[in-house]
């Protein structure tokens, strides 16, 4: 049963004023019930409540906030097909995929499970006291990283599980001990009413307060700024296009007392084809290379925007090539209509480009009652690349460009010129890595994932991920939000000087029951201090 009310801390505010609904983007249907823009009373009832459970959250012991993850996870499931039906509609995303990205979404919250029993991730930091050192004793001093307070989570619309109301940004904050506030993606509020749900059952069940947990509604940009705005917000986790990131990162930036953003905006993603893997198997690579643009409809972050090759005969077969792939794949219905429309604008600016050929388009004409997207590829000059900003910008969608370049030397030109990126693909032999070990410099410089023979598409939420980048691609280069690292946006560094042992947080105290990995006088250890 979806309701359309907000959820502040376990309490629902009924719908009462400027009333909007969830649209399914395959058939334009309006889904019932009606969703209202929360307002800024809420969004105070909201943040308050979470800064008043916020000792009661990070008080509660790692294994308590462990068995809170797992009993997500398992909620999560138990709104079985109800959850996997309301996302399709509001989605246009096949069932194929959300059921894996509901896997992903329970997957995350038993990883961070399993994080907080081993305990080291808190990086606790002992060095005891000599109170003989000559000439000064040195006193006894340790540090452990500590939860920041209540996070405001903004998910964006292409994915309703893994990256919104149960996605890494809250499962991360809360393991760390943050209560959430999320702002539910208006284009998939019924899901995000579902997710809420499974959040306060496993809350009531591991006996936390539910003012660990609020989610309140809204579209445009009034519900998001207040949340951003209001005192009580320690930090935020963003999801979304680099223009409302950008919006609300000078929000946080302007505030009387400033707060961590981290922002995961857009990127293009390059794609560099060195000499080896264009003579070895191009129709192979053209056809990986087309799946990896049209994954998703192509509305993933990750989406390989430009690809860059040497010019010649080999490159053109290539072109062909990935152009006959685009001709046979079907145009599919986007997430909501303003992406749809934004990607047919942002190509119909490319198509007037002079010296920008379209190498292939889908065959099959899209349905644009049912809000489809065919798949472009185009092809033109590195010239007409790098004289053309627009061609070098996140179009949302099926598409994407393969530029010819002149020589090596101009590839490397191009990359050294890009701006921050998520990820950037090398293609060739083991020969050329080493050969081309110059462009792997540049890259580490740019981006904060290089893929070797591979596209950017598909990321695995693991301890050694990194997603993020330079700006613009996200607004802090140093930390990721996929993977067990994202936890440490919401935590920092607090050292205690001279404590009795008792009065110490629990990872800091002599004893280490947990057994975690701690650096002890300068080594690592798990033994007691
Ligand atoms: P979006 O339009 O930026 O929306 C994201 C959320 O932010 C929505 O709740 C939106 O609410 C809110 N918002 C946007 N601008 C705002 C503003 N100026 N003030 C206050 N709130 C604002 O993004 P989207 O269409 O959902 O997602 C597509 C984009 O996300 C693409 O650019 C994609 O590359 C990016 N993305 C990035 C990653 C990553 O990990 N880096 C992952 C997935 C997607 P309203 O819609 O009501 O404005």
């Amino acid at each position: 049963m979806i309701t359309g009310h907000q959820f502040i801390a376990g309490r629902e505010a009924p719908c009462d004023h400027a009333p909007f609904h969830a649209v399914n983007p395959a058939t334009s249907e309006r889904l019932e019930p009606a969703f209202c823009d929360a307002t800024p009373a809420h969004a105070d009832e909201a943040l308050r409540a979470a800064d008043g459970a916020f000792d009661a959250l990070r008080g509660a012991t790692p294994e308590t906030r462990a068995q809170f993850l797992d009993t997500l996870a398992a909620e999560i499931l138990a709104l079985g097909d109800a959850l996997l039906e309301r996302a399709h509609a509001e989605t246009g995303l096949p069932m194929a995929r959300l059921t894996g990205e509901r896997g992903r979404a329970m997957n995350q919250c038993k990883m961070f499970a399993a994080l907080l029993r081993e305990g080291s991730w808190a990086e606790a930091s002992i060095d005891r006291a000599q109170p003989d050192r000559q000439p000064l004793p040195k006193p006894d001093v340790r540090r452990v990283l500590l939860p920041v307070g209540p996070v405001v989570v903004f998910g964006a619309s292409n994915f309703p599980f893994a990256i919104g109301v149960v996605g890494t940004d809250t499962v991360c904050a809360l393991a760390a001990g943050c209560p959430v506030v999320v702002k539910a993606h208006p284009a998939h509020p019924g899901t995000c009413e579902l997710l809420a749900h499974a959040v306060f059952k496993a809350l009531r069940q591991t006996k936390l307060p539910d003012a660990c947990f609020s989610m309140l509604h809204g579209r445009g940009t009034e519900i998001g700024i207040e949340l951003v705005k209001h005192p009580l917000t320690q930090a935020v986790a963003f999801t979304g296009s680099l223009r409302g990131g950008r919006a609300l990162m000078d929000v946080a930036a302007a505030r009387p007392t400033p707060i961590p953003f981290y922002g995961e905006m857009g990127s293009i993603n390059p794609v560099f084809i060195l000499p080896g893997a264009i003579q070895e198997n191009k129709a192979k690579l053209a056809e990986n290379y087309v799946g990896s643009v049209t994954m998703g409809v192509g509305q993933f972050c990750t989406n390989p925007a430009i690809v860059l090759g040497l010019q010649g005969s080999d490159l053109s077969s290539f072109v062909e090539s990935a152009g006959e792939f685009a001709q046979k794949a079907a145009p599919q219905s986007m997430l909501h209509r303003g992406i749809c429309e934004s990607y047919e604008a942002g190509t119909a600016v490319w198509s007037t480009i002079k010296g920008l050929q379209l190498a292939g388009q889908s065959c099959t004409e899209a349905n644009s009652d049912a809000t489809q997207a065919p798949c472009r590829i185009y092809t033109t000059t590195l010239d007409v690349l790098e004289s053309n900003e627009e061609l070098r910008r996140e179009v949302f969608g099926p598409c994407s460009i393969i530029a010819q370049c002149p020589t090596m030397e101009d590839m490397l030109n191009f990359a050294r010129n890009l701006e921050g990126q998520l990820t950037a693909a090398v293609h060739g032999t083991a020969d050329d890595l080493r050969e081309y070990a110059p462009l792997i410099r540049v890259l580490e410089r740019k981006v904060g994932r290089i893929i070797f023979n591979g596209f950017g598409t598909g990321i695995e939420p693991c301890p050694s991920m990194h997603h993020g980048g330079p700006y613009p691609a996200a607004s802090h280069s140093f930390f990721t939000s996929i993977g067990t690292s994202s936890i440490y946006r919401f935590v920092r560094p607090v050292c205690y000087q001279g404590f009795p042992d008792d009065c110490l947080p629990e990872p800091l105290q002599n004893a280490n029951p947990a057994k975690s990995m701690r650096l002890l006088d300068g080594s690592y250890t798990r033994d007691p201090a």
